[in-house]
């Protein structure tokens, strides 16, 4: 019997396995390929803050940013190499809020000099190397490469595949077929492709404007990413590998004049997002069972997430677009704090807001007819 069964072994997964691992707990993580085999092993991993000038995910990053470069440093330093990024605005409208933000900030900035026109923002952000960090942190946990394809719970021990017994479930699966049937919760994928290069340009900084350059070590330079909401691997459709590098090389090139360019190595996967950009974390709210409660009004603004049913010792980690390297190890402890000391997880990242969102957008009748299906 293992105290936590984690679904995934991307940076969300190893870092919930991290955590539990530092409690002493029995882990067992199940990866239906290898550890950061999905967009976690696909990802340049650059940890850097969200430059814009107000919002939610803004502030939960820049609190994140903090908080991982700490985690990192302490706990991963092998996989992390620190650098100093120079973030380039990318047209006028950027150049006011990159103002904006160096206004409000309380994160300490550098002086570079350089020689862009645009505003820049200065500071010392870093690249962890992700395949590693996940292999090290899942270090003392049970590794099982298995695709997870049933939960059953009964007297308080989710069974899993009808083989491994555990009290609680994470489910970190990314972008991929989600485990639980739950209309209201809606994973999209976003499709990435980011290239390791070798030139005889140099670079000492972490420049970030189109797309993300790392320094040059030994002449070779990580460059990423693409966006593309469009492709989507499921639908076998062949991904145009040279037109991602063009398009990579093409925006590498605004922010630094790239000489002898050979493309050695391409990394493509899927980031997992929310509707609202903002992370999945914590309980899954069982809409049926909830929807039948004739004690609750689903019509009010100000929904009250803690009268709903959800299933038992069951939780999610998702959703964090292209920042899973810097939200997984706040994330992972916010959970961690939830599942061991009861600590209340902010309603922003609830999964509940979606159900309640998507209830109150069903008439009476959707309602009953959804109830008896
Ligand atoms: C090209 C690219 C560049 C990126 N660059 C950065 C960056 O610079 N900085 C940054 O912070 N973020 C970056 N990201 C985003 C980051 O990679 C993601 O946010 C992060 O990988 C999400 O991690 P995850 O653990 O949720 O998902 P994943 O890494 O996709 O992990 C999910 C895992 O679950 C497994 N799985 C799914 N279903 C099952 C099942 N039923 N049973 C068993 N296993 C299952 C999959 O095999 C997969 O390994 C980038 C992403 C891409 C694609």
């Amino acid at each position: 019997m293992y105290d936590i069964a984690i679904i995934g072994a991307g940076i969300n997964g190893s870092s919930v396995a991290y955590e539990f691992l530092q409690e002493n707990k029995k882990v067992i993580i199940f990866d239906k390929n290898a550890i950061a085999s999905g967009g976690s092993g696909a990802a340049g991993a650059f940890i850097s803050p969200k430059f814009s000038k107000t919002g939610d995910l803004k502030d939960m990053l820049n609190e994140a940013f903090v908080y991982s470069m700490d985690y990192y440093k302490t706990n991963f330093p092998n996989e992390l190499s620190i650098s100093s990024l120079i973030h380039i605005a990318k047209d006028k409208s950027q150049n006011e809020t990159l103002r904006v933000y160096k206004k409000n900030t309380a994160l300490k900035l550098l002086n570079i000099a350089h020689s862009y026109q645009n505003e820049t923002v200065c500071l010392r952000t870093g690249i962890v190397d992700a395949v590693a960090v996940c292999q090290a942190m899942c270090k003392g946990a049970l590794f099982v490469k298995e695709e997870i394809k049933s939960l059953v719970y009964g007297d308080g021990v989710w069974v899993l595949n009808e083989s491994y017994c555990a009290k609680n479930i994470i489910l970190a699966n990314g972008a991929y077929k989600q485990l639980i049937d739950e209309p209201y919760i809606k994973v999209y994928g976003i499709w990435g492709h980011r290239i390791d290069i070798r030139s005889s340009t140099k670079n000492e900084y972490i420049l970030h404007q189109e797309v993300s350059i790392s320094p040059s070590k030994e002449c070779i330079l990580a460059i990423g990413a693409t966006h593309d909401v469009d492709y989507d691997p499921d639908t076998n459709k062949s991904y145009d590998i040279q037109k991602g590098r063009n398009e990579l090389l093409q925006k590498a090139k605004i922010s630094i004049d790239l000489q002898n360019v050979e493309v050695i190595k391409d990394y493509t996967g899927l980031r997992s997002g929310s509707v609202d950009y903002i992370p999945f974390l914590g309980s899954i709210v069982i809409s049926k069972k909830t929807m039948k409660n004739k004690s609750i009004y689903f019509e009010t603004k100000k929904a009250n997430y803690e009268v709903y049913d959800y299933y038992p010792n069951l939780y999610m980690i998702n959703g964090s677009g292209g920042y899973g390297f810097v939200l997984a190890p706040y994330l992972a402890n916010i959970l961690k704090e939830h599942i061991l000391n009861n600590k209340k997880i902010d309603n922003k990242m609830n999964p509940a807001r979606f159900f309640h969102k998507w209830v109150k957008n069903l008439s009476p009748r959707e309602r009953r007819k959804y109830i008896q299906k």
